[in-house]
């Protein structure tokens, strides 16, 4: 509990700071009037500065509004479901090749990789890279490198 005589940080009109101040007197247990520690001015205790707390409070809720939806943003993979569809509807007669880093693949060529098996060829990205849907996501593999 604070007592007439302790230390407490209050808000100096003369210094334009938070510094420490001696306290005069309270009212009602509340801290009243305080004296300046560096400049010696007597005046009624403020804890902060004017406004700082209205400032902070009106920034601090539009900064989290407008960096909510970017951050609740879901990225779904949905490849197992993609891979599951083009599994089920692929012929029969289709051709998987065995997948090599130095074949050249095509969109809608399918694979088997030694790892992650049987692979749908969904885009080519580069002449050296492809990106394959396989069961659990897409992967983005290499080719045509000698
Ligand atoms: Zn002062």
């Amino acid at each position: 509990m604070l007592a007439v005589g302790d230390n407490i940080d209050a808000y100096c009109l003369k210094c334009k700071l938070v510094l420490a101040h001696v306290i005069l007197f309270k009212v009602d247990e509340a801290v009243n009037r305080v004296k300046c520690k560096t400049c010696g001015a007597e005046h009624k205790y403020r804890g902060t500065m004017p406004g700082a707390k209205k400032t902070a409070a009106a920034r601090n809720p539009a900064a989290v509004r407008t960096k909510k939806p970017v951050a609740s943003k879901v990225v779904v993979n949905n490849a197992p479901q993609q891979w599951d569809l083009k599994s089920r509807n692929m012929p029969p007669e289709t051709p998987i090749r065995n997948y090599s880093i130095k074949e050249i693949f095509k969109v809608n060529n399918v694979i088997n990789h030694p790892v992650f098996g049987v692979g749908f060829v969904e885009k080519v990205v580069t002449d050296k890279s492809i990106y394959v849907l396989f069961n659990d996501s897409v992967r983005l593999m290499g080719m045509n490198v000698s």
